[in-house]
């Protein structure tokens, strides 16, 4: 196949790239088994695989020890401890992963605002426009480590397809901020698997055609493509190794509630000084609901636990609130009524059902291996 000797020689100088969009892919590193050590805390540092345990099971998770075995996602699990006789097997807690998930969900949409949801442990973020975008993940990053102990790994860039890739190439704790032209070069020698949309089978086919990089791929001629895999999808294959996506992130839920929290430093007892903490958020998020127009009938409270135990009450009323001195008193009520037995190490408070909002069922997600 041929390469474009002028585009190997072009220069490769720093450029100011006009960047039309700002999308970042965010995904929580080994999100199953981590929600399996927070738990567990005496598994830290084991190879640890969580999986059914059937004939037919395969590894959903593999933490990052039992990966430096070869241990891999959707590997039958047979195989997996063959490779590794010492992994400890944790059976799969799907409604535990949802619960962490919606968790994590929740503190992505609180700093930036328009997130699509991918699967369980991973989200597409729009950032166009922001001043600061990588700022705004790095606060994501940093809030979804100290809420729920979970780590994740972000990607940057002009298109959903070259924050995904980024996203995973530095993983754990990896935070990659590339263009598409840093994109197309760091990952020019990679296998075209790298591709999401590129299988295995779809390889296989490539490799018959001599090319096995993302470099070798972006080069192909469209007319083998095509001739290889129909109209459609070959030059989207080249697309997709020249990292062109103009893919939209789209929101998966219209505004129906808007919330403002706090983690404390220190945890925080006794109702007194609860309420005290309470005011600043209230009067945050009045504030917000005025700057958006919004006003909902449900006030409510979030408190968390030391331990991460998470409790919510809320309140309905007959007509919509936005103001600092009902949500504040209601919240205050709340408060009263619930009565926290132990530390508080979060705090928050919500305004839900607002008016003239419509909310849409949540897309129904399946378990990814993740
Ligand atoms: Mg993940």
């Amino acid at each position: 196949m041929s390469t474009s000797a002028e585009e190997r020689d072009e220069p490769k100088s720093p450029r100011i790239e006009n960047l039309d969009r700002t999308i970042a892919h965010l995904d929580l590193d080994a999100f199953f088994v981590s929600v399996e050590l927070q738990r567990r805390p005496e598994l830290k540092g084991l190879p640890v695989i969580v999986s059914g345990t059937g004939p037919r099971s395969v590894v959903t998770t593999a933490s990052y020890e039992a990966r430096k075995f070869g241990v891999g996602s959707a590997m039958p699990t047979a195989k997996a401890l063959r490779l590794c006789p010492e992994a400890v097997v944790v059976p799969p807690d799907g409604a535990a992963y949802k619960r962490m998930s919606g968790t994590v969900m929740d503190l992505i949409r609180h700093h930036v605002p328009q997130v699509e949801q991918a699967g369980l442990d991973e989200a597409y973020a729009d950032l166009t426009g922001m001043l600061a975008p990588s700022a705004a993940m790095r606060r994501v990053v940093h809030d979804i480590r100290v809420e729920t102990g979970l780590h994740a790994s972000v990607g940057i860039g002009p298109n959903r397809l070259v924050a995904k890739v980024a996203s995973d190439a530095e993983k754990p704790d990896g935070f990659v901020f590339l263009s598409q032209e840093q994109a197309r070069m760091k990952f020019a020698d990679s296998s075209t698997r790298l591709l999401p949309g590129v299988g295995p089978k779809t390889r296989e086919r490539l490799e018959r055609l001599q090319i096995y990089t993302v470099d070798d791929l972006s080069e192909a001629s469209v007319q083998e493509l095509t001739d290889e895999f129909g109209g459609r999808q070959g030059p989207w294959l080249r697309a997709r190794a020249r990292f062109e996506d103009d893919t939209p992130v789209q929101t998966d839920r219209e505004a129906v509630s808007e919330s403002r929290e706090t983690t404390f430093s220190v945890d925080v007892e006794g109702i007194a000084e609860l309420r005290e903490r309470m005011a600043p958020l209230v009067l945050e998020l009045c504030k917000a609901l005025e700057t958006h127009g919004h006003s909902g009938r449900t006030v409510g409270i979030k408190i968390r636990y030391s331990d991460f135990e998470t409790h919510t009450r809320a309140r309905t009323l007959d007509h919509s609130v936005s103001d600092r001195a009902t949500v504040g008193r209601i919240a205050s009520q709340l408060l009263d009524e619930f009565q926290p037995s132990r530390p508080v190490r979060l705090l928050g408070v919500r305004v839900a059902g607002f008016t003239g909002a419509t909310s849409k069922p949540r897309e129904q997600l399946s378990l990814p291996f993740g």
